[in-house]
């Protein structure tokens, strides 16, 4: 069994972290917060006090941060006390630059890297059904195998440096843009009459159909996983959707994309943080489509 340091033990590191100790893996924990890194002790995770103790001596080093910025700012911290031999594997969502940065930092230190960003949420962080999409060379990629296969139902080698945040990336706005379409129409389908059963048992078989209908409805009462069931208690909340939209938005500006519908999700998505949804789940932005809309 390996040794594994992991930085970073939020609501997705948190049961990250635990599947890995249940697994039979040492995990040598590492986060600011005193309450997250109590909560990793309690699940058996040996909570150490810096960066750099959670990656001396480690096989990997895997980090699940809020973005580029805390991720570039721990990897100047601690890679100079990371062994020969060590694999660094980022989970976290950043820009594509940030982690292509990240990964030349591992380079120059002659560490073998992937970025690995997940899908799945918090649920699926807590079951160990997390989707890895996994950039970086073939070594690095069959290297991490048995770190990653705790936490995953898939793990899925999309190319070279930062293909694992691009395909992240182009995921979400996929999400968005399904879910936003779901949303509108289930709230045009209320002002013309349309009961939701009616809407949902033909969209749901038909050419309609996607997750944000059939996973994750937005209207409370069509589907049992739904997070509209729980007054939209997260799930995956607002604030990041709008957080990776926004890396959508830069990365088309910056590669000459034309992504008309990912700025308007990002707008839409802005406006609705903006009224105090960020903490709901990201189909809760149905609220504020009915709030918009002519009484
Ligand atoms: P979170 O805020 O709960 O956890 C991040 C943790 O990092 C915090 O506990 C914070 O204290 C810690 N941290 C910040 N800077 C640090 C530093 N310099 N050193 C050590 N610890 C530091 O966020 P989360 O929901 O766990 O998300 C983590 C990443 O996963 C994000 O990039 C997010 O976009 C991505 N993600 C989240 C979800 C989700 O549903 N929550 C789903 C997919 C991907």
């Amino acid at each position: 069994m390996a040794v594994i340091g992991f930085i970073g033990l939020g609501h997705m590191g948190g049961p990250m972290s635990r599947n890995l100790v249940n697994a039979g893996h040492t995990v040598r924990g590492f986060d600011l917060s005193p309450e997250v890194v109590g909560r990793a002790a309690d699940q058996g995770v040996t909570t150490v006090e810096s960066a750099a103790a959670a990656v001396t001596g480690a096989d990997a080093v895997i980090t699940m941060l809020p973005g580029g910025k805390q991720l570039l700012d721990c990897y100047d911290e601690f890679l100079a006390s990371v062994g020969r031999g060590t694999l660094l594997i980022d989970s976290s969502t950043v820009d594509v630059a940030d982690s292509r940065r990240a990964h030349e930092l591992a380079a120059g230190a002659g560490l073998d890297a992937i970025d690995a960003p997940v899908s799945g949420g918090t649920a699926g962080a807590e079951a160990g059904t997390l989707t890895f999409m996994v950039g970086g060379s073939e070594r690095a990629f069959q290297t991490a195998q048995p770190f990653l296969e705790p936490m995953a139902r898939k793990v899925i080698h999309c190319g070279g440096d930062g293909n694992g945040q691009v395909t992240k990336m182009c995921n979400n706005l996929m999400l968005a843009a399904a879910m936003l379409g779901t949303a509108e129409a289930f709230v045009l389908g209320e002002k013309l009459g349309l009961p939701h059963q009616a809407l949902y048992d033909v969209t749901s078989v038909s050419t309609g159909q996607s997750w944000s209908l059939t996973t994750n409805c937005p209207v409370p009462g069509m589907v049992e996983t739904s997070r509209a069931n729980h007054d939209y208690e997260p799930g995956f909340a607002a604030s990041l959707m709008l957080k990776d939209l926004n890396l959508a938005v830069s990365a088309a500006e910056q590669s000459g994309t034309d992504t008309e519908v990912g700025r308007l999700a990002a707008r839409i998505y802005d406006r609705f943080n903006s009224e105090g949804g960020g903490g709901y789940d990201f189909s809760a932005v149905i609220e504020s489509i009915r709030r918009h809309s002519e009484s």
